[in-house]
């Protein structure tokens, strides 16, 4: 009798356990699902982000992200776009707008009414950019007044090694590169902070003003040019520095677009080496994913692939070289032609716009709600909406597209989960997704969890990544 009961109490239990995989869903760590837990997939991931950790290192500015993409894309046989020129299948080209945002182009054997598949991410970064009339001295130290750009913890941002990049216009028209801090043998700059000793008042600030904006000058120099009373001795010696380097004066700075990024490189984290740390992975772990996906694209594909990559994402995508401009939709027009045909081109096209997603912070749960937010290694997130305040400002994506992409990822072995950025009330933000939906486009945001979003150093897990890229492989290739 004891027996029997014993075989009906675990026929019963393995019941509901087949009951349960079958109707709940089990959120799962890739790690502990022996279907994707593989140690060739590890072995991939881990290979992937080589190559991504390089991508960082070279692209800390999205004039270096647009150069590098680029760099890559011919070495993968990809073409400058001539306007005006016909393209057959199998065709690979790209397409620079203004040296800060890039698009890249596979040529699909449908013809292009057929609609586009579409990913698009943006290569800007939070960081620190040079005001234009920057240089001034004061208590014989040299500095840069600087002017953020993009949504940054000002506290986070002194006592930091950082490189100097940009372009400086000269008044004959010539311009200067500058990259400064990247080399192990160059000197890098500073923000400085107050010692614990005298910070009592500083302390009682609230926390978005424990360093200003004002506050957040670039210590550059400390040697005068000369002995004796002359004033302003140590920034003309930092100018006489530059002078000899650059061939530039104090002018041209008015003429220059010059960003302060963290000097060092990313890193593996953890004993494991399981997360990859470093400056500017939102958005250039979408960048490098899609990037990687469509050089990597059989030709002809289907459906002719974008691969864009964008800048002033940061800063609301205004400009001419973010997605609230035209650049995207001029681009495309050019390629198809016939207007008729365009529209009916973007109508019958689907974007993927990539970007990072916050993860899970079990150190800070209060502003996550844990059935609706991605954890690190649970795979790469589909995030319906994003917005404010009851989904203000965001695109929706439809149920019916949701679903196609998810037919797209689970019929490509593809490990993803959903979320949104964090508690309704908690805050929010915004992505490329309502721009390139604003023209009839079917858009969906997908993209990497990230912990330490905007901070110097962002973290992202390798398995994420390495799902990321699978996905807008098989995207591509729908
Ligand atoms: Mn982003
Ligand atoms: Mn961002």
């Amino acid at each position: 009798m004891a027996k029997e009961n014993a075989n009906k109490n675990s026929s019963e239990k393995s019941e509901i356990k087949k009951l349960k995989s079958k109707l709940l869903t089990e959120r799962k760590n890739i790690g502990k699902n022996p279907a994707t837990n593989q140690p060739e997939q590890v072995e991939q991931a881990e290979k992937f982000c080589v190559g991504y950790k390089r991508f960082l290192d070279n692209g800390k500015t999205e004039r270096a992200a647009c150069k590098s993409a680029v760099e890559m894309a011919r070495e993968a046989g990809f073409i400058e776009y001539k306007p005006g020129e016909k393209y057959s299948p199998g065709a690979k080209v790209y397409f620079v707008n203004r040296s800060r945002a890039v698009i890249f182009a596979v040529i699909g054997s449908e013809p292009f009414q057929n609609g586009m598949n579409i990913i698009a991410s943006h290569i800007d970064s939070p960081r620190i950019d040079l005001k234009q009339n920057p240089l001034f001295e004061e208590g014989e130290l040299a500095y840069f007044k600087t002017h953020y750009y993009g949504g940054i913890k000002k506290y986070q941002w002194p006592s930091l090694p950082l490189a100097l990049h940009g372009v400086v216009i000269k008044e004959d028209g010539t311009s200067v590169d500058v990259e400064i801090g990247e080399d192990d043998n160059d000197p890098v700059f500073t923000v400085t902070d107050l010692l614990p000793h005298l910070s009592d008042a500083q302390y009682k600030r609230p926390a978005n003003e424990l360093i200003r904006g004002e506050e957040l000058n670039l210590l550059i120099g400390s040697r005068p040019f000369v002995s004796g009373e002359e004033s302003d001795s140590v920034k003309l010696a930092i100018m006489k520095l530059l002078n000899n380097k650059y061939g530039i004066v104090e002018r041209d700075f008015a003429t220059a677009e010059l960003e302060a990024v963290p000097a060092f490189k990313a890193r593996d984290i953890g004993f494991d080496r399981s997360i990859v740390g470093g400056y500017g992975q939102d958005d250039r772990s979408c960048a490098y994913t899609s990037l990687a996906a469509i050089l990597e694209l059989a030709t002809p594909p289907k459906r002719t692939a974008l691969c864009v990559l964008a800048d002033k994402e940061e800063v609301g995508s205004q400009g001419n070289t973010g997605l609230a401009s035209r650049f995207l939709e001029y681009f495309i027009a050019d390629l198809v032609g016939d207007s008729y045909e365009m529209r009916r081109c973007l109508a019958n096209s689907k974007c993927l716009s990539a970007d990072v997603c916050a993860a899970f912070d079990p150190t800070f749960p209060d502003v996550f709600e844990k059935n609706n937010t991605p954890f690190m290694n649970h795979g790469t997130v589909i995030v319906k909406y994003v917005g404010s305040r009851g989904k203000s400002g965001t695109n929706d994506a439809s149920a019916e597209f949701v679903g196609e992409i998810r037919r797209i990822f689970d019929s490509a072995g593809v490990v993803w989960q959903t979320g949104e950025l964090g508690k309704v009330d908690a805050g929010g933000g915004g992505t490329v997704a309502m721009f390139i939906s604003k023209l009839n486009v079917d858009t969906i945001d997908v993209g990497v969890p990230v912990l330490s979003m905007h901070a110097p150093m962002e973290l992202t897990a390798k398995s994420d990544l390495y799902m990321t890229y699978k996905g807008f492989k098989a995207f591509y290739s729908a």
